[in-house]
């Protein structure tokens, strides 16, 4: 059964990540299977990153478990990639789908693409399609590990490996803390890791098709995502921001 309060204290956390930071990737997940047996799972966009991720966490543990957010609005692309690696590593993958009675209520009052209609908006559309899902998920969870990286800069540069994750009561592991993409792009290629095609089309960052859309050379890797609000500061989509699942 997961614990709902912390079980470190700051000191013990502390001195947790000070081990972890010098640790192999393999020995992080080694220690969420000691310490969390099947309360945890990994939280995966199927981006690169968490590719990469489970192909490890996979190494370690063969019943790791795999939970993604479908928010009905996916590239084709994606889909494919969710079969490709069921395939591959023999996992159940568990999803997560959106409270179809909102979904219904949202696309009724406000259209099916209102997303582009100003940044509150948006928000909206994400807050029904991943928050809500994600909490929900999470809510099952004694620790939930992720993909994210320091160097993908906003909020995510002074992440932790471990951190206690306050809004969803449970801890939060970021084994690639340390690394950086091109050893993401090398490890997927070495490995012959399923990734999404739409990578090799200029689509670094990835999310719903409505709102994702192909980058120029020289620009920022998540200019793609919700390009037209413009803000570099606004392209996260809540789950990060609120306590951190995108690529
Ligand atoms: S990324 Fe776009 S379609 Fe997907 S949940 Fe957010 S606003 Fe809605």
């Amino acid at each position: 059964m997961r614990q709902t309060t912390p079980r470190f204290t700051e000191t013990e956390l502390a001195a947790i990540n000070e081990k972890l930071e010098a640790d192999s990737t393999e020995d992080i997940l080694q220690w969420v299977d000691e310490t969390f047996g099947n309360t945890a799972a990994q939280m995966s966009s199927f981006g690169l990153e968490d590719q990469a991720l489970f192909h490890i966490y996979w190494g370690v543990n063969k019943n790791a478990r795999l939970m993604t957010l479908d928010t009905l609005r996916l590239p084709t692309e994606t889909y494919s990639l969710f079969d490709q690696t069921k395939l591959r590593y023999k996992v159940d993958v568990e999803f997560f789908y959106p409270n179809m009675d909102s979904v219904a209520e949202m696309v009724k009052e406000k259209g099916n693409n209102f997303f582009y209609m100003g940044r509150a908006n948006r928000e909206f559309c994400c807050g029904v399609r991943k928050v809500e899902p994600l909490g929900r998920a999470l809510s099952t969870l004694g620790a939930w590990v992720t993909g994210l990286r320091r160097d993908q800069g906003m909020d995510r540069g002074s992440i932790n490996i471990v951190e206690w994750d306050a809004a969803h009561n449970n801890y939060k592991v970021n084994p690639l803390a340390n690394w950086s993409f091109d050893q993401v792009q090398s490890f997927v290629k070495e490995n012959e890791i399923p990734y999404n095609e739409l990578h090799d089309k200029g689509y670094p960052s990835l999310g719903c098709a409505p709102c994702t859309r192909a980058i120029e050379p020289g620009e920022d890797i998540r200019a793609g995502r919700w390009w037209w609000e413009g803000d570099p500061d606004a392209k996260e989509c809540g789950i990060h921001v609120v306590q951190a699942l995108e690529s």
